[in-house]
């Protein structure tokens, strides 16, 4: 078994004389499994791997946050969290000084005592750092679609990503966080476009393609993940 590591994605390599074709799993645990056949080179695995990324970072997203997110037995050390398509691990620490929840040298630390409101502990994180990460996007976002750019309110929405609604405002599931930054900025270009077109029309997806050239693949990739916009 070999290690193939590209930016922060690692796959073990599983060598197969059965195979003639590569293939690649996300197992349960999180572990990528690239399955390729012997002596397949260097550059075609990493080919191959690179046009799977988005898709890992999709199935990661899906796995680590939208499964049981209530689920206190979830908030144990070594459990993933997804945030903007990077899986980051709980560390349960002993001391009770600071935030209760923190990202600190790369781990999501939480306070022992507090595990049991790790839910909404991560939940409240992922709405402060999201209201913070998403301005500059909305800001950028609606000078592209030629809409003022509204306020931001990042909350749960349910079974939506994403609305603009009533008062101008751009409301935002909070689970969005969990995806990659090409999907968050999908999600919030399609709720500014709405602003000028309220409905999926032609005029919609033309406006939406202007600003988002290659939008029907991450439209496809969130259809994927399930929810509505
Ligand atoms: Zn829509």
């Amino acid at each position: 078994m070999d290690q193939l590591v590209l930016g922060d994605l690692r796959f073990q390599v599983r060598w197969s004389t059965r195979r003639r074709t590569l293939g690649l799993t996300v197992e349960r645990d999180g572990t990528l499994t690239l399955a390729a056949p012997p002596h397949c080179p260097t550059e075609r695995l990493i080919k191959f791997a690179k046009s799977k990324t988005f898709w890992v970072y999709t199935q990661i997203a899906k796995r680590d946050l939208l499964r049981r997110p209530h689920d206190e037995k979830s908030y144990v050390t070594g459990a993933g969290f997804s945030y903007l398509g990077r899986t980051y691990r709980l560390l349960l620490v002993d001391h009770d000084e600071g935030e209760p929840l923190r990202l600190r040298g790369g781990r999501l630390e939480l306070h022992r005592g507090r595990a049991r409101e790790g839910a909404a502990l991560l939940r409240r994180w992922y709405v402060r750092l999201g209201q913070v990460w998403l301005r500059a996007r909305v800001h950028r976002l609606a000078g592209q679609v030629g809409v003022d750019a509204p306020p931001v309110q990042v909350q749960e929405l349910g079974y939506r990503w994403g609305s603009c609604g009533r008062n101008g405002r751009l409301y935002l599931n909070w689970q969005v966080m969990a995806l990659p930054p090409a999907l968050v900025e999908y999600v919030v270009a399609h709720e500014l476009v709405h602003l000028r077109e309220p409905h999926h029309t032609p005029k919609f997806w033309r406006l939406l393609g202007r600003v988002m050239p290659d939008y029907v693949q991450r439209r496809d990739r969130l259809a994927e993940l399930g929810g509505d916009l």
